[in-house]
């Protein structure tokens, strides 16, 4: 029977809407179907038994609130039933045959929505199914999942095609916006980093037919984090939509623009005749960036650093030019901000080196290789000692390897906590032992890097452990620098002064060489000033030059804020001399000694101690 292969779901449709002739016969009526080829004969009880199928079918198409159709592939003759009608807010002979509803079929739809046919025509597909968009009366697409099946002859031909048609506007219109919200930024509403990702891959392949080139260009926010700590965080969100509103306005045409996450953004360069346009572009981008930006009640003022990587020059595949770009970014930051570099191999080494210094320096504490020197404090008319400064050393292997050079590192990879806490311990056992030896001994200090307090509970774990060692506070100096205050949130300065209020003295280090605001240095608990050696290096012989007059005026502030002040890097006599003129009271330099292995501190400068 004809219903065994098409369904009787689908048999209950033909009875509806094919050419079907009755005839009267001994056992009731004959139904005669004439379905193209096809020819069925079916008994009085039979049609009963269909009609009570068709209404049933009929309850089930309205409850699904489906529409359904059929379509004769050879007279391209269409029939819609009332539902799909009203889905699409049609009049009932709207839709005659296949030439008025491809008429309505999203012109980007149609060769889908063919292929589809055609496929299940051919017998491909075991069913017909294809979502596409059809225009409905009020001059808007809505979104519908036809699923049909084919009738078919003896010889496998379709002569009859039925189906559903459910309205999936909705679901689809849903799916769109968790697309364009998994692949954009809510902030700026720019494409996200997966969008980047994806086009990127399709400019790559595009490029390589053309054989043009591409840039990428990785944008990072000077001291973005500033903004967000002194005016917040709603106007550093300000801040970015602006931003992004401006720079895209003023793109190229051949440019995109996505935001990376935070204060970065990324721009896809396509079709550039030459590295220079790159570049071009990229000052461009940065004027840009860098010139007032009005925001509402605030004017922003920002700069940008910016890396450039470039295809077929850098790299072929997408990662890898991200990164390249992201490498040349941190040079133009290590620059000093508001700056373009445009990517080179001696990067990706500088970036090697790190990336190997990185995990070696992670195995250190483990394998002992770290340990403190000393290098003394010593009082500038007395030249008796009154402190000392631990400085860190790292022996790897053979090397040692100096801590300006490692520090950065562990402080950029998070590592500084535990070596710091390291330092402190360290730092502390040795005091113990060395006043069980020599009695009071004068305070030693310790750096700190800003990255300690960016975690809470610093003044409580350096506290803790002077107590477990039964060291007074005195025991202990910290030193820190100026950007532990300029990076300040609120917390740090309270950190601060708790360490202070413990009776722990603060000294400021290289002061002079960052911002050296007088505002921020009568905020805070600091009772020693540090000046840099840069200036001390460029005392001359006769006192009269430059520095000099820095030095002087250095001082005589820290004195009138009650601060001592010591001189880092001292190694001549004359140096000393007019350091001594000047009233500094304390000196720290080669002069008097380099930092040393704790024992031979302990030979030099504490064995007459001993009690
Ligand atoms: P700093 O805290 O300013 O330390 C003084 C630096 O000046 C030391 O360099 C010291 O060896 C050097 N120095 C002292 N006197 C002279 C001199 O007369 N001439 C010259 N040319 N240099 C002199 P070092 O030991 O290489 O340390 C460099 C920096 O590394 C330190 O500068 C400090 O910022 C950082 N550092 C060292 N140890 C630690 C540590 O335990 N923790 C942290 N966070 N930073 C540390
Ligand atoms: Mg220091
Ligand atoms: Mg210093």
């Amino acid at each position: 029977m004809l219903y065994s292969r098409i369904g009787l779901p689908t048999l209950g449709l033909c009875l509806l809407t094919s050419g079907w002739l009755l005839f009267p016969s001994a056992s009731g009526l004959l139904l005669l179907g004439c379905g193209g080829l096809g020819l069925t004969i079916c008994a009085h009880r039979e049609w009963h038994a269909f009609q009570a199928l068709r209404r049933a079918y009929n309850m089930a198409m309205q409850a699904a609130h489906d529409g359904f159709w059929e379509w004769n592939p050879i007279s391209k003759q269409l029939k819609v039933g009332p539902r799909l009608l009203q889905i699409l807010g049609y009049a009932e002979d709207f839709l005659p045959d296949t030439h008025a509803w491809l008429r309505i079929v999203h012109p980007d739809d149609v060769a889908t929505y063919n292929q589809a046919v055609s496929q299940h025509l051919k017998g491909q597909s075991e069913y017909f199914y294809c979502e596409y968009r059809v225009l409905a009366s009020d001059g808007c697409y809505r979104w519908i999942a036809s699923r049909g099946l084919a009738v078919r002859d003896r010889k496998g031909r379709a002569f009859q095609m039925v189906g559903s048609v459910t309205d999936i506007t909705d679901r689809r219109h849903h799916q769109e916006e968790l697309e364009f919200l998994a692949q954009h930024d809510l902030l700026t509403g720019l494409p996200n980093r997966l969008l980047f990702a994806e086009q990127l891959g399709a400019a790559l392949r595009a490029a390589s037919h053309s054989g043009q080139s591409l840039a990428v260009l990785f944008i990072d926010l000077d001291r973005f984090k500033n903004i967000n700590d002194t005016l917040g965080h709603r106007a550093g969100d300000s801040l970015l939509q602006i931003l992004a509103k401006q720079l895209k306005a003023g793109l190229p045409a051949h440019c995109r623009l996505y935001r990376q996450g935070g204060d970065e953004f990324i721009i896809l360069a396509e079709e550039l005749a030459s590295s220079s346009h790159a570049s071009e572009l990229a000052q461009k981008i940065r004027q840009l960036i860098s010139a007032p930006l009005a925001g509402g009640t605030n004017d922003f003022f920002t700069s940008a650093s910016i890396g450039i990587s470039l295809y077929p020059d850098d790299a072929s595949d997408g990662d890898t030019l991200l990164r390249q770009a992201d490498t040349a970014m941190y040079e133009a930051k290590a620059a000093g901000g508001n700056a373009v570099r445009l990517h080179t191999s001696l990067m990706d080494q500088r970036v090697n080196r790190r990336v190997l210094l990185e995990s070696r320096l992670r195995q250190a504490i483990d394998k002992q290789q770290l340990s403190l020197h000393f290098q003394p404090q010593m009082n500038c008319q007395s030249g008796h000692l009154v402190g000392a400064e631990a400085l860190l050393r790292w022996h790897d292997g053979e090397r040692i390897i100096p801590p300006d050079e490692f520090i950065p590192v562990a402080e950029e990879t998070g590592l500084i906590i535990p070596i710091g806490e390291w330092v402190i311990r360290q730092a502390i056992a040795q005091i113990a032992s060395w006043r069980a030896h020599y009695g009071d001994i004068p305070t030693i200090a310790v750096n700190l890097s800003p990255r300690q307090f960016w975690r809470p509970g610093l003044a409580d774990f350096i506290i803790t452990r002077l107590h477990e060692a039964a060291l007074p506070a005195s025991a202990l100096e910290i030193e820190i620098t100026e950007s532990v205050i300029l990076d300040a949130e609120e917390g740090r300065v309270e950190e601060l002064i708790k360490i202070q209020a413990a009776g722990i003295a603060i000294a400021l280090d290289d002061f002079g060489t960052g911002y050296s605001s007088l505002a921020y240095l009568q905020r805070l608990p600091i009772s020693t000033l540090k000046i840099d050696r840069s200036f001390i290096r460029n005392l001359p012989e006769d006192g009269a030059n430059g520095s000099a007059v820095l030095v002087n005026a250095i001082i005589a502030m820290a004195h009138s804020l009650g601060l001592q002040v010591v001189a880092e890097g001292v190694e001549t006599p004359t140096q000393l001399a007019v350091l001594e003129q000047l009233g500094c009271e304390v000196i720290q330099g080669y002069f008097y000694g380099r930092p040393m292995p704790a024992d031979d501190f302990a030979l030099n400068f504490l064995v007459d101690r001993t009690p």
